[in-house]
Formats: structure tokens, sequence, C-alpha cells
């Protein structure tokens, strides 16, 4: 059990909100120090506990704030932004503990719903691992107990209920598992050598031996449209967090040394307040038609797929922009430039873009009725 000052209440979701705006500017202040080999925003993570902000993605009536079920999960999408700008570490780590909650409303008996939902209420950090090597990942034995391992996992050594996919030997289907980890164990960082996001924990977990405490839905439902490819508006909101913090780095600076009355800079500042804004009407649409399940989901996915190219193209132009406004003052260390750009580099970093965009394209073509219909609900 997490060693928590005092017990976590929930909130209802606009104080949400207020709550991710103090988390967030505490974070901000703490993040340069937390960015290191082997860093982990423990203090951030504590402050979220502490705000509610980790039972609060829990269903209304089942102790939480129910996050994320209010209209369009607008407040939502606020958090993530809100504790994206202030780490994006942090944020990473919140957007993984928001999404194996929603897993465990959506796919959990009863008894695991209990289970699962007292515990985030009570300070755990969820985590949802599901990419492996290609060799060597996780298998669910005869025998009920786990061998192999999970890569690219956040939070590792930290996160203390980790859902985690895994297959059966033999078959393909993965299902979806929650297991125990104590905080320090069976944890490799030794590999994530990033340029940004050192702050993540993001490295290899050997579950080998492990029993799982909790399997929800069935084989395959992880995958199961439009929620599995649709979520991708989670990590979009977060990444718009991102986007913005490089932006205020970047308008801070003009302000500073008097740089913002040169047409050049103005030019680029407006470019790059174009790209944001964007973003931000991207995020908040494609977080309301996964939110409201009015259209078919092969369109939501498109839609979310739309998004996240959108936001990882202004998180690009801006950063372009930022770093040829700026000029190497940007590029040193103790610039607030400088840790906020690799930061964002790289976690624009995400799977499959190619496949998205051709993805997208191709539900497009293939949709009747004209383009501007396509997202209307009717
Ligand atoms: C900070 C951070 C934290 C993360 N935390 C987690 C976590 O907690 N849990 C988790 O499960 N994962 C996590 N991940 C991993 C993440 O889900 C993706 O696996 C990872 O970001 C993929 O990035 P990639 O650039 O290697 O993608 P890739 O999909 O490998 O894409 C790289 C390039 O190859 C192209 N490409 C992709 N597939 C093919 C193909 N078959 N043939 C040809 N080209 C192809 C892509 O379009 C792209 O151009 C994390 C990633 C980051 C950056």
């Amino acid at each position: 059990m997490p060693d928590l000052a005092f017990r976590p209440k929930s909130l209802p979701a606009p104080d949400a909100v207020a709550a991710a705006h103090r988390v967030a500017a505490l974070a901000a202040r703490r993040a340069d120090a937390q960015d290191c080999d082997d860093g982990f925003p423990a203090e951030d993570v504590a402050d979220l506990a502490r705000a509610g902000l980790l039972a609060a993605p829990v269903p209304a009536g089942e102790g939480g704030a129910g996050l994320g079920t209010e209209p369009g999960a607008a407040d939502l999408a606020a958090v993530l932004r809100l504790v994206g700008s202030g780490s994006l570490a942090l944020g990473r780590l919140y957007e993984g503990h928001v999404n194996a909650l929603q897993l465990v409303a959506r796919y959990g008996g009863p008894g695991d719903r209990r289970a699962l939902f007292a515990e985030a209420r009570a300070g755990h950090l969820f985590g949802v691992w599901n990419t492996e090597p290609a060799a060597g990942g996780l298998v669910l034995a005869g025998d009920g107990r786990l061998a192999g391992v999970k890569t690219f996992a956040s939070g590792a050594g930290h996160v203390t209920r980790a859902l985690v996919t895994a297959r059966r030997p033999g078959e393909e289907a993965p299902l979806m598992l929650v297991v125990a980890l104590e905080p320090g164990t069976r944890a490799d960082l030794s590999a994530w050598r990033a340029q940004g996001m050192r702050a993540s924990a993001t490295g290899t977990v050997d579950l080998t031996g492990l029993a799982p405490m909790a399997r929800l839905g069935g084989p395959d439902d992880y995958h199961r449209q439009p929620h599995f490819s649709g979520g991708a508006w989670r990590f979009a909101a977060v990444q718009l967090g991102g986007i913005e913090a490089v932006f205020e780095a970047w308008r801070g600076h003009l302000a500073r040394t008097g740089r913002g009355d040169d047409p050049h800079q103005l030019a680029r500042l407006g470019e790059g307040a174009i790209a944001l804004e964007g973003a931000r009407l991207f995020v908040a649409r494609a977080a309301g038609l996964v939110a409201d399940e009015a259209l078919p989901a092969e369109r939501v996915v498109a839609f979310v797929d739309l998004t996240r190219l959108a936001v990882e193209r202004a998180g690009l132009e801006v950063l372009g922009l930022a770093q040829r406004s700026v000029g190497l003052q940007g590029f040193l260390r103790g610039h607030p430039l400088e840790r906020l750009s690799r930061d964002l580099a790289t976690y624009l970093r995400q799977p499959a873009p190619d496949r998205a965009l051709t993805g997208a394209a191709a539900a497009i073509l293939a949709a009747e009725g004209p383009m501007a219909a396509l997202w209307e609900a009717r």
C-alpha cells in the first residue's frame, strides 16, 4: 500500500480541473530536477493522490468523481492537458492511470471493480503496459502464472497496479490482466537513456512468476473499438499540454528579451498560435466523439487518428518555430525551452503514425455522404 500522509479524497469533476491547475503548477517547478536518468516525479504523484485526482476517474457511485463521464469528457481533457503542461512525464503517468481505470470500469466484473477502485482511492498508481518485445513478451501459462516482460512501461518500479496484456500459449488474442507490484521491484530502467521524458521511468518489467490479481473482459477486449484506437485522444490531450508549455516558454522568451516587436518573430508566434489552437480544437472534438458514443466505431477511430496526427504536426511545428525564434539560448540547459522541447519531441513518438493516417484516409474514402457530415451524429 502506498505510504500516504492522509487518505486521498474524491472530488467532483470541476474541482478536478482546479486541482489539476494546482498540481501542474507544482510539477512545473519540480520538473527540471526530475529530468535525469532514472528520474521519477514521486512528489507530483503524491500530489495527484492528495488532490483526489487518482480517485477522480473512478465512476461516481463507486467512490469516485466519474471524471471523463461528464459531457464531451471536457473536464478530463482539461485535466490531462493541464497536467501535461506542468510535466509531460507526469501527464504520461496520469494518462496511463486514467486509461487503466477506464478499462476496469468497462470490462471489470463487480468484485474486481470494487477491489481495484478501492485501491485507486487508497492511492495506488495504475498503469497500462501493452508494449512488448518481438520475442519474450508476456504469456499466461496454464498454471495461472505469468512469464515474460513488458517494455516501454511507464512508471516501471513505481506503478503498483499494472494492467497488462498477455497471451495464452499458442493464442493470438491477448487477455487483460491486473498485477500487483511492490515498488522498486522487477523494473529495469537501464535502456531508458532517452533524450526526453527521462522522468517517466519508462522501462522493462519482468513479470515472470506473478499470478494476476484480476482478469478483465474476454480475449481481445483490449483491442475492441472504438475505445482502443479512440483512446488515443487522451495522449493527444497530454501532448497538447506539452505544446502549450513550449509555446509559453517561447512567448515568455520573446517578451523578456524585447524581441517580440520584430515582424518575423511576430509572424512565427502567430503561426505557432494557429498550430496550437488547431490542436486544441481537434482534441476537444475527439474527446467529445469518443465520449458521446453516437457514431459508428470506424468514424470515431478515423477522427481520433486524424487528431493524433494533427496534434503531432502542431507539436513539431511549434517546436521548430520556437527553436528558430529563440535560437541557441533555447538549447542551453537552464533555458525553459530546453527540457520542454526534449520532453515534447520524445512524447510525440506514438505507435504506427503512418497507419493512423492511411487508416483514417481509407475510412474517409469508403464513407458515404459529404465530408462535412462524416462526424455529425444523425
Ligand atoms: C514516454 C513514453 C512512454 C511510454 N509508456 C508506455 C506504457 O506505459 N505502456 C505501453 O504499452 N507503451 C508505452 N510507450 C510505448 C508506446 O505505446 C509506443 O509503443 C511507442 O511510443 C511507439 O513509438 P515508435 O516511434 O517506436 O512507433 P512505431 O510504431 O515503431 O513507429 C515508428 C515508425 O515506423 C512506422 N511503422 C510502424 N509499424 C510499421 C511496420 N509494421 N512497417 C513499417 N513501418 C512501420 C511508423 O509509422 C513510424 O513511422 C511509451 C512511449 C513513450 C514515448
